[in-house]
């Protein structure tokens, strides 16, 4: 399994928004997007003349980023996007939140995304009762994601756990804190899905 190493706040900076890469420390004054710091780089505070291919790129990376997702896998996501029926940039991003590693995030069972990403491939949860270890294993509707029983007494885990008691999750998710379990009600429209991306952007970038 390969993902984006490195700072995670550097990776906000250059995005100049809060991509929620961490856990606590994303919401104290602490952040660095909080403390206004500037992109990083020797130019970092200089003026960029934002080209409309600029604009494009920066929504991918930030998208990209904010789903912890490395280029092959999604322009491979954009394919399949591109092929469905539906909204292509709206397609993308569903595809994006049904990856296993997103809804074990989404539903308070683990703080960031990362975290989630090591917690499904260290073979911590299940879905419908058979252990997978995929963080882009792609849920569906019906489906019930659960901490395996051997692993719900892990300390890291139920810290996790415990930073999501009173977190607002999205109504798509049934999510049952007490015994780590998740029912996917539904994959969710887009204004249930809270990404600070303009995916139309993407859309475009990638059309070219
Ligand atoms: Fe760092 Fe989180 Fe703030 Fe991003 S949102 S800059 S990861 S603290």
């Amino acid at each position: 399994m390969s993902r984006a190493l490195g700072p995670r706040c550097k990776l906000c900076r250059r995005e100049k928004t809060k991509l929620f890469l961490k856990g606590t420390r994303c919401e104290s004054p602490k952040c660095a997007i909080e403390k206004g710091r500037p992109p990083p780089g020797e130019h970092g505070r200089g003026r960029v003349r934002e080209s409309e291919y600029l604009l494009q790129l920066r929504e991918k990376q930030k998208a990209k980023r904010f789903y912890g997702i490395l280029e092959k896998q999604f322009r491979g996501y954009y394919a399949e996007a591109a092929r469905s029926k539906g909204v292509t940039g709206e397609e993308l991003m569903r595809i994006c939140e049904s990856r296993l590693d997103n809804v074990v995030h989404r539903a308070g069972l683990a703080m960031n995304r990362s975290m989630a990403r090591q917690f499904v491939s260290h073979g911590h949860f299940e879905v419908n009762g058979k252990k997978v270890n995929i963080p882009s294993f792609r849920v569906k509707p019906g489906d019930l994601v659960s901490v395996r029983n051997r692993s719900k007494s892990i300390g890291r885990i139920i810290e996790n756990v415990a930073y999501a008691e009173g977190r607002p999750i999205p109504d798509w998710l049934g999510s049952n804190l007490r015994e780590m379990t998740v029912e996917v009600r539904a994959l969710p429209e887009r204004d249930q899905m809270d990404v600070p991306v303009q995916e139309q952007l993407i859309v475009e970038y990638y059309s070219k």
